[in-house]
């Protein structure tokens, strides 16, 4: 089966290897199980300000940063782009009611997965469309020996967010690596589509409440259903690539 894939995902990028060295993973909803705590906080703060977003918009938008996703929302409602001082009203309010939620457990498997991809020898990059310290400074205390600040691409750190492919092109460029050298994993289409535009390998896993086509349709080459599933397919995936 990952014969198959990895030659339909040759084909398709027309590279000829497929050798990877790092992994690149998203952080909302891969490794911490947060998603449901922005859809409530981004919905709530989202509709006080008169900008109506329902909590399924939000794993539609996911990936976007904070900014971008202001700015559809004031075009789609006002007729314009935001101010400066909207965008920054608006985001610290949402990361206030964030952070006023009880805190996002890690996403069962993710431990898991981080220890494979570690044992096969892998770099661990994050890149991520949160510009959320509370969570970024989380990734160490719970993930204690796999992730350090070089190696993390938040939204502070690009220009364009998901689903463009910028924040991932940067990941290849700190790792020195080229597409075909890398896999990335991703639970929102938005982040899959940002993946597959900077043709890299893209694992996606269901962990919200989109239908699968959301991801498959974005260009996932391979498709679980949580993050359990995949910790128990990786050690096949990367042993049989080495
Ligand atoms: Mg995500």
């Amino acid at each position: 089966m990952f014969t198959s894939k990895i030659q339909e995902y040759l084909d398709t990028q027309q590279f000829t290897t497929f050798a990877p060295r790092a992994v690149l993973f998203d952080m909302d909803g891969v490794l911490f199980d947060s998603m449901p705590r922005h859809a409530e906080s981004w919905s709530h703060v989202c509709t006080d300000f008169g900008l109506p977003l329902s909590r399924e918009e939000v794993f539609m938008h996911e990936g976007r940063t904070g900014e971008a996703t202001i700015n559809l929302l004031t075009q789609k409602y006002w007729g314009r782009a935001a101010t400066a001082k909207e965008v920054q009203d608006i985001y610290e309010a949402k990361c206030v009611a964030f952070n006023a939620l009880d805190e996002a457990p890690k996403m069962p498997g993710a431990d898991e997965v981080l220890k494979c991809v570690k044992e096969a020898g892998l770099e661990i990059y994050v890149v991520t469309g949160s510009g959320q310290l509370s969570l970024l400074n989380r990734l160490e205390t719970h993930f204690p020996g796999y992730f350090s600040p070089d190696r993390v691409i938040s939204s502070k750190d690009v220009k364009h967010g998901k689903p463009h492919p910028e924040p991932y092109l940067m990941a290849l460029a700190k790792a020195g690596i080229a597409p075909w050298q890398a896999i990335v994993v991703e639970n929102a289409p938005l982040g899959v589509q940002a993946a597959h535009a900077a043709q890299i390998f893209t694992i996606a896993v269901n962990t919200g409440p989109l239908p699968e086509s959301a991801l498959l349709d974005s260009g996932a080459n391979l498709l679980y259903p949580s993050m359990t599933a995949l910790a128990e397919q990786l050690p096949l995936f990367l042993n049989g690539n080495k």
